[in-house]
């Protein structure tokens, strides 16, 4: 499809009624094209002050609703909106989900045909093009900037704005330049959007996009949907099946550190009978292009990556993301875990950690280049993801704290708050372990130590002669297992250390000192035993339920059937959270459907009913007048046309022109509701019927000045308005 479909309406929106204010009519957009309801946390504060022409810089974790903060402004502005994005992906996303709803939308990238450019640039000369998705380093060609300066720009949206940023992991040296923007468009306000939030990187992107009059917008970053687990690694692989058992057919991540580990575990999960994609840096282009794609378009799918796979990825129904190495960072831990339930529907963040993953980042990050100083940033901020890990409090409060923002309660969705978590004084044993690291060397890693501990009598024991040490055989009270746990503990707080120099083995660390000498004591969390009766299933897999589970499959297949048909990813055609929500509200009728969250008209037209059949089973009953008159509101409200309507009820437009006038007599729509006039031909029907004195001439009587250019309907409807209004 393309612009010409664009209803008009959505242009002319702002000027048929002026005196509307804005949020009325960003309201009234929001319900029309994206069939939404109300705005979630800042958005209206956003739309009201970008539309009004002010800049804006918004910070808001992702899912959180950023993209309407610039389309519905878009669809409010006079004039082209310009947005920049950093992948075309992302772009090609965005297009494709405005495209289903009838909002004129394209992306200009390399991949295009010089035919296909010069023709998009020739529709956005005509004005037929509401929103333009450009890369940065497209935008500030000279070029570009040229022809948009000949256009009448209404807004720039910078995505990703982050990117600005050379402290952040997603550093794009082209976004350094979209600071001239503010000296070429002085007159255009610019809105620029980040689900990154640390302070530094918002300075920056101020200092850099020269944003020092933008408003700031600062929502919360808490992901309330997403459930967090951490648990102790044990048999990682089974552990991972023991969690997506409970997921079939959802899709989501997996993560791992390296290449080799990727291939492997994605092949494992293929073989588990699990679907599984790999993902990293060292497959060819096309594979991974081919892998990503697959998993934007099908459902249920895990892919097994690297963090190689990252930025791109905006599907949002990714129900889970695992973890099975420790990110290096509460930032990357954040952002990775955070690709989980864009849609807002319940998701799950879920890691196995142990103390291989620690040895491993160690080792890492000594052998990283860099300075000094930059090797104490970062081991300052493996050290905050590791008491994550052993966090004793709730994790979401952990996480949000280091994140300098305050969650008054636990939150009661994390594994500490449902699962509980005991303590235990941790202190003469710890004493023990250190001493045993000290007595044999510190030279040894913890499967030695562990046997000496436990007085094991072997090769290696002794061949050191370490079967003599005054602690060998004095930690029996404790299983090996427990011995792991504790000096996995040692180390993520850093009480021992692994010398990486020497053998990689452990030794101690000057802040052990006071515990050895028995100042401090140590409270220590204990690891839930993988024999502990099984944890609830997480609120994820609870979505549809039972009886439900059938219909919510057929749901899927026909949506599955239609963005193949469209050529479009599924949650582009309904979002799950649409299809849940028809799954229980049970709509029986277009309007009922019209109601649901996420049908806007486009929409509805477009598939309502083909979802109707599914829910209500194939043959409607036929319908009474006044179900048709009813249903016929909600059309009209819901932004449809005449025509639309007609052949969504299945009967003629001049029904449907009576059925209007009928209702907006009786007030129960307005005439902007039921149709789409542009105003001077709207002033000349008035003048018409305003003419004469007295009573408003019947419709025959003004029908030959209008013949041939609008239907006679149009007349009858806006006789019935004014006759509305003078009874009023
Ligand atoms: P972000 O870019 O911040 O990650 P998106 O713009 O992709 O988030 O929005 C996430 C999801 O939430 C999308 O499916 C979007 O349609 C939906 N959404 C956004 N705003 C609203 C709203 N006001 N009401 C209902 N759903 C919304
Ligand atoms: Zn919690």
């Amino acid at each position: 499809m393309g612009v010409a479909d664009l209803p008009a309406r959505l242009t002319y929106n702002a000027r048929l009624a002026p005196e509307t204010p804005m949020l009325d009519q960003a309201l009234r957009i929001l319900k029309d094209v994206f069939g939404y309801d109300a705005f979630r946390g800042n958005q209206a504060a956003i739309i009201d002050r970008v539309a009004s022409g002010g800049d804006a810089l918004v910070l808001m974790p992702t899912g959180g609703g950023k993209s309407l903060c610039f389309q519905v402004p878009a669809l409010l502005r006079d004039g082209l909106t310009v947005v920049v994005s950093p992948l075309i992906a992302l772009m090609d996303d965005q297009v494709a989900t405005l495209d289903e709803l009838g909002v004129a939308a394209v992306a200009l990238n390399s991949t295009l045909t010089a035919e296909a450019q010069r023709e998009i640039a020739d529709r956005l000369r005509q004005g037929e093009i509401k929103l333009l998705y450009l890369a940065p380093e497209r935008l500030v060609q000279p070029r570009m900037l040229a022809f948009l300066q000949r256009l009448p720009i209404g807004l720039f949206a910078i995505d990703e704005a982050h990117c600005v940023s050379q402290w952040g992991h997603d550093f794009r040296p082209e976004y350094l330049q979209l600071g001239q923007l503010a000296e070429l468009f002085p007159n255009v306000p610019r809105v620029a959007l980040t689900a990154t939030a640390d302070m530094r990187t918002r300075e920056e992107m101020v200092q850099r996009l020269h944003l020092q009059n933008a408003e700031r917008f600062l929502s919360s970053f808490d992901r309330p949907n997403i459930f967090y687990r951490i648990v102790a690694k044990d048999q990682p692989r089974k552990q991972l099946l023991g969690f997506l058992a409970e997921r079939r057919g959802d899709a989501g991540i997996v993560y791992c550190m390296s290449r080799k580990k990727v291939e492997e575990v994605a092949a494992f999960l293929s073989d588990q009978g699990f679907p599984a994609l790999p993902y990293h840096a060292g497959l060819s282009n096309d594979l991974r292009a081919h892998n990503q794609k697959r998993f934007l378009n099908e459902e249920g799918l895990i892919m097994v990556a690297t963090i190689a796979f990252g930025m791109g990825i905006d599907k949002p129904n990714v129900r889970f993301v695992a973890h099975l190495d420790l990110p290096k960072s509460l930032e990357a831990y954040y952002q990775e875990t955070g690709r989980a339930g864009r849609d807002g529907l319940p998701a799950d963040a879920w890691m196995a950690y142990g103390l291989q993953d620690v040895l491993l980042l160690k080792q890492m990050l000594s052998n990283s280049e860099g300075d000094e100083r930059h090797k104490r940033i970062e081991q300052h901020k493996l050290d905050a993801m590791l008491s994550l890990c052993e966090e004793t409090r709730c994790r979401r409060q952990a996480l949000l704290t280091y994140f300098d923002e305050e969650l008054l309660q636990p939150c009661g969705h994390c594994d500490i708050c449902t699962d509980g978590v005991q303590t235990w004084d941790a202190t003469e044993p710890a004493r023990l372990a250190l001493s045993a690291i000290h007595r044999s060397g510190q030279r040894y890693g913890v499967g030695h130590l562990v046997d000496l501990l436990l007085g094991r009598d072997n090769e290696k024991v002794r061949a050191s002669g370490h079967q003599h040490l005054s602690v060998f055989g004095k930690g029996k009270n404790l299983s090996e297992a427990d011995w792991r746990t504790l000096y996995r503990q040692l180390v993520a707080r850093g009480l021992a250390d692994v010398d990486l120099e020497g053998f990689g083995g452990l030794r101690l660390t000057e802040a052990c000192r006071p515990l050895l000498r028995g100042e401090v004591s140590l409270e220590l969390r204990r690891d839930l035993s993988t024999k502990a009766p099984k944890p609830a299933a997480s609120a994820a897999s609870q979505l549809v339920r039972g009886e439900e589970r059938e219909q919510w499959e057929a749901l899927r297949t026909l949506r599955r059937k239609l963005a193949e048909e469209h050529s479009v990813p599924p949650y582009v055609i309904f979002p799950d959270a649409t299809l849940l929500e028809m799954l229980r509200s049970k709509p029986r009728s277009l309007s009922e459907m019209a109601q649901v969250s996420g049908v806007g008209a486009r929409k509805l037209e477009r598939y309502g009913e083909a979802f109707l059949e599914v829910l209500n089973g194939a043959g409607e009953a036929p319908r009474a007048v006044a179900d048709l008159r009813h249903e016929l509101v909600s059309l009209a409200r819901a932004g449809m046309t005449p025509a639309q309507i007609a052949r969504q009820l299945e009967c003629s437009e001049k029904n449907v022109y009576s059925l209007l006038a009928e209702t907006i007599g009786n007030q129960q729509l307005s005439l902007e509701q039921a149709l789409d006039l542009p105003e001077d031909l709207l002033g000349e029907i008035q003048d018409a019927f305003l003419d004469g004195e007295g009573e408003l001439p019947p419709v025959a009587q003004i029908a030959e000045l209008f013949a041939g250019r609008v239907p006679d309907g149009v007349l009858h409807c806006v006789r019935a308005a004014l006759a509305a209004e003078f009874e009023a």
